[in-house]
């Protein structure tokens, strides 16, 4: 069975910088991967080029198997691929509800919704399951900007799930989150994974967040991979200590 995901001797360059440098991996099926690194070391650069938002300066990305090199944001939605981003990508002005129906009409590239601005029953329901998926009943109806900056990370990571993606990319979910809506990021994130069987990459800075969501681990340094594996050994592997966690 190929992969889900395969990357392959993924390069890219800005200027004189080689922010990406001949990485590859493959994600299985189910699978939660997590990627760490130092700042720097190329890990949202990873993402933006597996998603279309900048091409690759070399190499190769698959998805079942087929090429997708270089395909936009929006026929890799329509693929069952989709992500959150670093810095979050919530419209402040529409309540959190709202929010879910949108990002589930950009995953479809549902013209009609655009055009006419009404969500179909079928959004509306999906919109529902995930409020109650990522208990946000309570700001259903909330402006997602006066959200707490936890529960807007929170909304974020549901409207990745909108549309019922195969694959969710997630750059620092868990980033500025308090321990507690730290805690319910997780459980919802394993939930989903364990109950749906989407498969996610993860790029996360908190180290328990992702020692304990992730399957494997793998870790950039200067835009290469230095080590691979099981957390825990990914954990105590020296070069891992010395590049990354000594710091
Ligand atoms: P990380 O997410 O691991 O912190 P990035 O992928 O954001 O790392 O950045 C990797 C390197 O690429 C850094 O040196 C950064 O300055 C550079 N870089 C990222 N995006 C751009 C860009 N759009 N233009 C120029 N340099 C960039
Ligand atoms: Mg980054």
């Amino acid at each position: 069975m190929s992969a889900v995901l395969e990357v392959r001797d993924l390069t890219r360059r800005f200027g004189g910088i080689t922010a990406v440098d001949g990485v590859s991996f493959s994600v299985a099926e189910g699978e939660v991967l997590g990627i760490i690194g130092p700042n720097g070391s190329g890990k949202s650069t990873l993402f933006n080029c597996i998603l279309g938002q900048i091409e690759p300066s070399a190499g190769h990305v698959l998805l079942d198997g087929e090429d997708v090199t270089g395909l936009r944001p929006s026929a890799l939605n329509r693929r069952g691929v989709s992500r959150t981003f670093q810095l979050l990508q919530v419209f402040p002005n529409l309540s959190a509800r709202e929010n879910l129906i949108l990002a589930g009409q950009e995953h479809r590239g549902s013209m009609m919704g655009r055009l006419f601005g009404a969500a179909d029953a079928g959004l509306s329901a999906e919109a529902e399951a995930m409020i109650g998926f990522f208990r946000l009943e309570r700001v259903a109806d909330t402006r997602a900007g006066s959200l707490s900056y936890g529960q807007q990370k929170l909304l974020d990571a549901a409207m990745a799930f909108m549309a019922g993606p195969r694959l969710v990319l997630l750059d620092e979910p868990a980033g500025g989150v308090n321990p507690s809506m730290l805690a319910a990021l997780k459980d919802r994130l394993a939930a989903i994974n364990r109950e749906k069987g989407a498969t996610f990459v993860v790029i996360e800075h908190n180290m328990d967040f992702v020692m304990s969501l992730c399957t494997r681990i793998l870790v950039l340094a200067e835009g290469r991979i230095l080590a691979e594996g099981k957390p825990y050994d990914v954990r105590n592997d020296p070069r891992v200590i010395e590049a990354y966690l000594g710091h």
